[in-house]
């Protein structure tokens, strides 16, 4: 019998070695880095304002309920205000809150002169219609961008408050200083938060921007056929791993904007993040790639403060 197991060896480091070029080709858009870089030249700015006795900006949070999830977004959010000298106060309700009862809190957060920005943590609890409370913020302290005068001047293109995530996702690509002029984006996913912001924003006359932009959705039709074509594309559809290899052309950016708690006994928080993205698979194939976690669930937060700064600025 012939010997194959040199030729095993053999076969084995060069595909080992084909890997790693593809891989050293591949850059991981670190959001830890860049959100630190962010939060740092808020610091820096945050040392001039408190020499020259100017007002410190201050975020109000308003957390209903105790779903996992969201206490873990509003402690983060609460942490990396006082991380940079912002103010923060946090109020909650039980999740059986009356509508009003909000309504007349974010009224009383409207007229305090000391807030600056107003988030409420969303999904909210189903007796509570989401877009009242959202309409009821006032514009100039609407720091999540969620405020239809925000959005409709967004969509002009107009200086406003940008929905904190996809104002990460153009923070990240301008600091990896991406191209993004005349290159194809696919956006999957159409929310009011993620999908029709991001895909506004990257066709916008301005950089990052001036792509050519195809959002898809739950009844697209020939996904993958889409997707095999974009230069970047933007995952934030909410389903663990749906973006796989065959659906991603070689060199591709990809930002992964998913986020999905998935059951682990191992783990001593009892679960484990899962992006949008497979991400194993399609890395090898991206010129650049957000990880999850470590890359827009950090940029969020940086959007964040980057409004809320704005907001106090502004007054
Ligand atoms: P959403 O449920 O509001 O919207 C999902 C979108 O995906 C919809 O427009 C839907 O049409 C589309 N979709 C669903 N199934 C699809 C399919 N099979 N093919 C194509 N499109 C499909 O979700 P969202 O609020 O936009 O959030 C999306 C994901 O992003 C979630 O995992 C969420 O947790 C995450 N998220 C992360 C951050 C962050 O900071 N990283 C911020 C917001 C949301």
């Amino acid at each position: 019998m012939e010997d194959f197991s040199q030729f095993y060896m053999l076969s084995g480091t060069l595909i080992r070695q084909r890997i790693s070029s593809l891989l050293l080709r591949m850059q991981i858009l670190d959001g830890k880095l860049v959100s630190k870089t962010i939060k740092e030249n808020i610091k820096e700015k945050m040392l001039f304002i408190e020499k020259q006795g100017r007002k410190i900006p201050h975020l109000a949070a308003v957390l209903v309920g105790n779903d996992g999830a969201s206490e873990t977004y509003v402690a983060s959010k609460v942490k990396n205000c006082a991380e940079v000298g912002f103010k923060s106060s946090l109020i909650r309700f039980e999740k059986d809150v009356a509508e009003q009862q909000l309504l007349d809190t974010i009224e009383k957060l409207n007229n305090d002169e000391d807030i600056d920005g107003i988030l409420i943590q969303l999904p909210l609890p189903p007796q509570i219609n989401e877009e009242k409370i959202i309409n009821s913020i006032h514009p100039d302290k609407d720091v999540d961008g969620f405020h239809p005068l925000n959005t409709g001047k967004m969509v002009q293109g107009l200086p406003s408050f940008i929905p904190a995530t996809p104002y990460g996702i153009l923070l990240m690509l301008e600091h990896y200083k991406i191209e993004t002029s005349g290159k194809h984006a696919v956006v999957i996913g159409r929310s009011n938060i993620v999908g029709r912001p991001i895909s506004i924003l990257l066709n916008s006359n301005a950089y990052p921007g001036n792509c050519t932009v195809t959002v898809c959705h739950s009844r697209t039709r020939n996904l993958k056929e889409i997707t095999a074509q974009a230069d970047i594309i933007v995952a934030a559809l909410g389903i663990p791993g749906f973006l796989k290899a065959d659906m991603v052309k070689e060199g591709a950016v990809v930002i992964d904007v998913g986020i999905t708690r998935i059951a682990d006994a191992e783990k001593k928080s009892g679960f484990v993040l899962k992006g949008d993205v497979d991400f194993e698979q399609v890395a090898p194939k991206c010129s650049y790639i957000t990880p999850v976690p470590g890359g827009v669930g950090l940029m969020t937060i940086a959007g964040l403060l980057m409004n809320t700064l704005t907001a106090s600025v502004k007054k």
